[in-house]
């Protein structure tokens, strides 16, 4: 793979056989139409199907495309990671390989960058496309819940960004196995533009992203994110301290004023309303417990299967 573009796209792609060549050419032929010199990165995400030998077909042809595969399915923003460790660049643009991510508004990320000398520039969805209403309840409702605990609104950034050679050694830096690519963008507070952008309908089966993987998704990157939900645990409980105060004063006066106390139905809604903070409490110290259990054993990030016309640099945590 050799050019001396001063752009990297770095492409996670998981079971996208089917439209991945297409998806590329179409990338490929709007940067010729912009006449922009770009090197794409792909990187397969550990897929079953026949991803990675359309993509080593694809590139064998191509001087400037080149392609990593993980081991096995490590998620997206590991995937991202991964190609973002061997970008050597000065820029790189993070975009999805279903086209959802438009490849006409390269140029205007370039512009954006070499105007503003921003070190990310971040796409920001401007209509969000087409996405079922559970989806986009369920959006909202994490974004929301992440702003409340963190204090920082990604609610219409995306993952694709472009971001300059600083921002992105800055990022390979990064040690956490766990990584939430748009979080991390964000706390590292680096110069940030915008481009707004209106996302495509998907090229290809189906979003990747069930139900169960979303709420994975949500609660690992909050967990990434933020150690918020701990603080707020101790928040209900001082909260609870002074409803226990207010409620003993209560009773001991009715009891010394001769007053039978009569509250049984109280009682049984104290216990429940007890029992449930003090298991919401556990299980959110449970849950970054098992983090940092998960964190201590330091495991390579992700490993690589194999790699195509790319001569691999070292990978920020992961292997080969
Ligand atoms: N993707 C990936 N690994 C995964 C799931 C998805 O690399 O485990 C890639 C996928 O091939 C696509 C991008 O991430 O290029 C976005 O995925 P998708 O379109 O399914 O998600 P959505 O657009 O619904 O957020
Ligand atoms: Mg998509």
């Amino acid at each position: 793979m050799e050019s001396d573009a001063r752009l990297t796209l770095v492409i996670p792609a998981y079971m996208e056989q089917k439209t991945l060549c297409t998806n590329l050419l179409a990338i490929l032929d709007q940067l010729t139409a912009d006449n922009i010199d770009a090197k794409l990165i792909v990187v397969d995400d550990g897929s079953r199907d026949h991803t990675w030998q359309r993509l080593c077909e694809f590139a064998s042809e191509r001087s400037n495309v080149g392609g990593i595969r993980l081991s096995r399915n490590f998620g997206k923003e590991t995937a991202i990671f991964a190609g973002i460790s061997q970008v050597q660049t000065e820029y790189c643009l993070v975009m999805d390989s279903d086209l959802q991510h438009p490849p006409r508004y390269i140029k205007e990320f370039l512009r954006v960058a070499d105007e503003t000398g921003a070190d990310i520039i971040e796409g920001v969805k401007d209509d969000r496309g087409r996405e079922s209403l559970s989806y986009r309840l369920f959006a909202k409702g994490f974004y929301r819940l992440l702003k409340s605990a963190s204090g920082v609104d990604l609610g219409n950034s995306s993952d694709f960004k472009l971001l300059s050679r600083k921002a992105i050694d800055a990022l390979c830096q990064f040690r956490e196995g766990t990584v939430f690519f748009r979080g991390l963008v964000n706390w590292s507070g680096f110069t940030t533009a915008t481009v707004p952008f209106s996302v495509d309908a998907r090229q290809g089966d189906s979003s990747k992203f069930s139900s169960r993987r979303l709420l994975r998704f949500a609660v690992d990157s909050m967990l990434a994110y933020t150690s918020k939900p701990v603080y707020l645990t101790f928040l209900f409980s001082v909260l609870f301290f002074i409803g226990t105060l207010i409620l003993g004063v209560y009773t001991l006066v009715n009891y010394f004023s001769g007053h039978s106390v009569s509250g049984f139905s109280t009682l049984i809604i104290l216990i429940l309303l007890l029992g449930c903070l003090i298991l919401l409490s556990l299980g959110v110290i449970g849950l970054y417990i098992a983090r940092i259990y998960d964190e201590v054993k330091r495991r390579p990030r992700f490993l690589v299967g194999d790699t195509c016309q790319l001569t691999p640099t070292k990978f920020s945590r992961g292997g080969l």
